[in-house]
């Protein structure tokens, strides 16, 4: 039987490494069907800074890639966003006010929930928090975006990809706390999705209703296997950098990796397509 395997966070960048109609045909050639593609950030693409209309242009580029992806037969979620580590960037390379850095975040995910409410966009990511050490008031300023873009969720059933310091319980409280504020007690809370996590923090997600998509490196996917019901995802968050090549890890080497655990017999293989098949067509509303 043939292994299906979905990607449930991953980048790619046309301007400076493979993109995306190149990842897709090899990903597919390894098993792969799905594939949530997730913007990056203006500069990744050389794109100058020069406010607002940067991340237009970002939107612009990723909204092709998606439709490269597609076009080699992927089946694909498309998301852009507003990376928590942009208001660093922001604010220390740019020179932006912090104020300024919250107005803009909060206006390009107005943005992006315009284009999510449209059907142009599956969804928004990544917001979230910054994972690394930052000044408080920066936390609070991703955190206030990523905020606004969950309301998106809320209202329109837009996916969220969230990104934060993955420290288990206290991570997923917070964020539960932030989406309860909203007034959305368990409305859509399956479309917002705790990226990279490992598995104790998808475990905290999962039992509050959340989804969790888990790095599918050699460590994290055998620790999610042996600990999680097969209730998480896995995503390469594959960043398509040549200076970082395999960063986080190639989706291509990720189905792989699935395809020598189901050979040793370390997970069996209805375990990998509830993971792969069933779970995301229950999260992104797509089948193979
Ligand atoms: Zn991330
Ligand atoms: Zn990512």
């Amino acid at each position: 039987m043939r292994l299906l395997v979905a990607d449930t966070h991953s980048h790619s960048n046309p301007i400076r490494g493979l993109g995306a109609s190149r990842i897709a045909e090899r990903f597919k050639k390894e098993g792969g069907w799905f594939m949530a593609l997730v913007s990056l950030s203006p500069w990744a693409y050389n794109i100058d800074f020069e406010g607002f209309e940067s991340y237009v242009k970002v939107v612009d580029l990723h909204l092709r890639e998606c439709k490269e992806a597609e076009e080699e037969g992927l089946k694909i979620a498309c998301l852009a966003g507003f990376h928590p580590a942009d208001v660093d960037r922001l604010i220390d390379k740019y020179r932006i006010e912090p104020g300024n850095v919250l107005e803009l975040g909060l206006r390009v995910v107005e943005y992006l929930e315009n284009l999510c409410r449209e059907g142009v966009l599956d969804g928004i990511g990544e917001v979230g928090r910054q994972h690394y050490k930052t000044s408080p008031e920066r936390v609070l300023i991703a955190s206030a975006i990523m905020e606004r873009a969950m309301q998106a969720a809320r209202d329109y059933g837009c996916i969220i990809h969230l990104h934060l310091e993955n420290s288990g319980k206290i991570t997923v409280e917070l964020v539960d706390r932030a989406y309860r504020r909203l007034g959305a007690d368990n409305k859509a809370t399956s479309r917002i999705v705790f990226h990279h996590a490992n598995p104790k923090t998808a475990m905290e997600a999962i039992a509050r209703g959340y989804s969790a998509s888990v790095p599918g490196i050699p460590r994290l996917v055998e620790a999610a296997i042996s600990r999680l019901e097969p209730s998480f995802t896995l995503e390469s968050d594959h960043i398509d950098d040549p200076y970082r090549p395999g960063t986080v890890t190639y989706p291509w080497d990720m189905a792989l990796l699935l395809k020598r655990l189901l050979e040793r017999g370390v997970v069996d293989s209805s375990y990998l397509e509830k993971i792969n098949v069933d779970l995301v067509e229950k999260i992104y509303k797509v089948s193979p």
